[in-house]
């Protein structure tokens, strides 16, 4: 019996095992599925560069990140090559040159980024208005030399200014400016297109994990490899750089902020930033010093925060809420911070500060 008994301990014994062998076996099994994200190694390759006027920092999560990082910086310096005004050569400043003339052929992204702020600056009723170029040269925001022009001037200025006046030839492909002295600026969107195209990029390489952030455009890609969200600050407009008002959380998604805190001259007191009312030639004063887009492309974020950024915070949000699938984070002059329904799980209020107001719904 004892050993009929030790017998069929062993055999218990074996089972078990066998059971735990298999278990294993199908633990590792079920892993296979994340090969991907096994290959990875879980130390991000960090990159921070320079163009388009701006930082660019990138984080990969991938084996051959630095080849990948330097495909983005490539892809970005020929976007920012077309579509500058910053720097003489490229598609738009020929496109401008020719303003009241001639067609002039363009690239495919090119026309993409054109045809998407034209329809930005439809759908904003003007207060997106990519033909504004006149008007920010002659506040020279960006130069070293910036000056406060004359009313009459702008007046004069304003006449130039009407995004119906690009005439759009896909066959060609290319495009027209109607009057003489227009000038397309594409300073408002193209960053976020650019935002865009890294995406694609780190897509087209079988990346699962990284971010990309322009100069305040960021896009996340996937989650982080342990599996939790992205956390995005957004910053507080009035406070040194690194400041926020909260944190985004979140994957998958672009984050773009705009603010008059980004780019301005000051005169006498008065803070002229980078932000152009297209009707009245000044700087915008709407109410808003901060705005924050959360969509699905980056290059409706951008349009969507400078637009949004002029129309202010009712026209904002009826703006916003209209369109499916964008949320925005609104910050006013009197340091409230709006938020739209979608973003209520999402986007957490932590303020430093302690001077903002958390309002949420309007
Ligand atoms: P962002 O930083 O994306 O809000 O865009 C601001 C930039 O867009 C400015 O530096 C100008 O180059 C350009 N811009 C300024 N005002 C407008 C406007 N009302 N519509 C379209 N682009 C604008
Ligand atoms: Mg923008």
């Amino acid at each position: 019996m004892k050993y009929i008994k030790g017998e069929a301990n062993m055999r218990k014994k074996i089972l078990l095992l066998i059971i735990v062998l298999v278990t294993i076996y199908l633990s590792s099994c079920s892993k296979l599925e994340n090969l991907p994200y096994m290959n990875f190694g879980t130390e991000p390759y960090e990159n921070v560069d320079y163009a388009m006027g701006t930082v660019i920092s990138q984080r990969i999560y991938s084996n051959n990140a630095e080849e990948i990082s330097k495909k983005v910086m490539d892809k970005i310096r020929q976007i920012e090559e077309d579509m500058t005004i910053n720097k003489p050569g490229g598609e738009i400043n020929r496109l401008n040159d020719s303003a009241g003339r001639d067609f002039v052929k363009l690239s495919e992204d090119t026309l993409y980024v054109l045809e998407k702020a034209k329809e930005f600056s439809k759908i904003s009723n003007g207060a997106f208005d990519v033909t504004v170029g006149p008007i920010v040269k002659e506040w020279g925001v960006f130069t070293d030399n910036p000056s406060v022009p004359s009313m009459e001037r702008l007046q004069d200025l304003l006449n130039l200014v009407n995004y119906e006046d690009i005439i759009i030839d896909k066959n060609m492909p290319g495009a027209k400016l109607q009057k003489n002295g227009q000038l397309v600026d594409l300073g408002g969107i193209a960053k976020g297109f650019a935002a865009d195209e890294a995406i694609d990029i780190y897509k087209q390489h079988n990346v699962k994990s990284a971010f990309i952030n322009i100069g305040g455009n960021i896009v996340l890609l996937g989650d982080k490899p342990d599996g939790s969200l992205w956390k995005v600050g957004v910053r507080n407009p009035r406070g040194p750089e690194g400041s926020y008002i909260g944190i985004i959380s979140a994957k998958d998604k672009a984050i773009v902020s705009s603010g008059d805190y980004q780019r301005y001259f000051e005169k006498d007191g008065i803070r002229y930033h980078h932000i152009i009312d297209p009707r009245t030639g000044y700087p915008s004063d709407s109410g808003l010093i901060g705005t924050t887009i959360v969509s699905e492309l980056s290059i409706d974020a951008d349009a969507l925060s400078t637009a949004t950024f002029v129309l202010g915070l009712e026209k904002g949000m009826d703006l916003i809420e209209k369109i499916e699938g964008v949320e925005a984070i609104f910050i006013t002059r009197d340091k409230k911070v709006y938020i739209t329904g979608g973003l209520v799980n999402s986007f957490e209020f932590e303020d430093d500060s302690n001077e903002y107001e958390y309002v949420k719904k309007r």
